[in-house]
């Protein structure tokens, strides 16, 4: 383990470099009330950049290994979105594959991880809706396993490590994930991100999973919807039915600098019938097209 001590002031006074998951739990607990892990340190520039104050001391998880794989079913915390874009492109794993390709630009997803993104906590995160939509399970170090969506609703406690997550539709036969972003201009922040995770048999859904991002204050599962479209064929006319029946509300919409919040109650009912119907025109099987993954 190296610990240097930096200059430049903004990103912290001391880099830690941990080599192992234990090393870095002692590190956050000597210097938790100053201290902040980093991943890819992407979401800590970018904190930084805007002038917020940042911890003395900087915990690299770089150094760690093993946690890095992206597997159908088990992406470890470390492993970068660049690497997780290039993850399984069928069945419902496709969710958190799409995600991956349409968070930041390529420059940020070289050095962006998977952990990061669902740590940051903050509302555009692009790859929490995949996550949930597959009902993910988090890894912490230590070996305590809770659901993505606790995560989100409550939060990581101070000195959680994710390690890695899990989810248990890999190889489940008929399921399908997409996702689809839109945001202002290519490498923006979402306006809405919306996942979605089908089980169909014929043309009917049997079950289903949808999540967004970037429409309210925190990422979600629409289950009211989820339950709307369960035996419903996934014809465009039946979908956009459902949606007019069951329109995307009952939270207050986000309002930020890439949209207003009317804008984005105006698209949440389009980008949610879209991504219901990417889902399903690519089947448990399809392979998405560049450019499937954007609104
Ligand atoms: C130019 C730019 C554009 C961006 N665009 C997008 C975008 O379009 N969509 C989007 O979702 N994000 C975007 N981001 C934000 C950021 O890149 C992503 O959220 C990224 O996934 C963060 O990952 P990271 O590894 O860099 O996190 P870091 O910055 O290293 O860490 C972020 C937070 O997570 C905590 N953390 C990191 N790893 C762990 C772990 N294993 N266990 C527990 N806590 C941990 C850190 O303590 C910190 O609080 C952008 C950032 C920049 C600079």
């Amino acid at each position: 383990m190296f610990t240097i001590q930096t200059h430049a002031g903004r990103m912290g006074r001391w880099v830690h470099t941990p080599e192992t998951w234990q090393e870095a739990a002692d590190l956050m607990a000597e210097h938790s009330v100053d201290a902040a892990l980093s991943g890819g340190s992407t979401y800590l520039m970018w904190r930084a950049a805007k002038g917020e104050p940042m911890p003395d001391h900087l915990i690299s998880l770089h150094r760690i290994r093993d946690h890095d794989e992206v597997l159908d079913g088990s992406v470890g915390a470390l492993a970068t979105l660049r690497r997780v874009e290039r993850g399984p492109v069928t069945g419902a794993h496709r969710a958190l594959t799409m995600a991956a390709s349409v968070t930041a630009g390529p420059s940020v997803r070289t050095l962006a991880t998977l952990g990061g993104n669902l740590a940051s906590g903050f509302p555009n995160a692009d790859v929490v809706p995949a996550l949930l939509a597959l009902d993910a399970t988090v890894h912490l170090h230590g070996g305590r396993q809770v659901p993505a969506t606790e995560v989100i609703e409550k939060g990581l406690g101070t000195n959680d490590l994710i390690t890695r997550v899990t989810h248990d539709l890999a190889g489940q036969a008929g399921w399908s994930g997409a996702t689809l972003k839109l945001s202002r201009r290519g490498m923006d922040l979402s306006v809405g991100t919306v996942s979605v995770v089908l089980r169909t048999e014929g043309a009917e859904v049997t079950d289903a999973r949808i999540a967004v991002s970037a429409l309210f204050d925190r990422p979600v599962r629409l289950t009211t919807i989820e339950h709307s479209i369960v035996g419903a064929d996934t014809s465009e006319e039946t979908i956009r039915e459902l949606l007019e029946l069951v329109p995307v509300a009952g939270k207050r919409f986000l309002d930020d600098q890439e949209a207003t919040s009317g804008y984005r109650r105006r698209i949440a009912g389009p980008l949610v019938r879209k991504a219901i119907l990417l889902a399903a025109r690519l089947g448990p099987d399809g392979t998405p097209a560049t450019g499937d993954a954007r609104m």
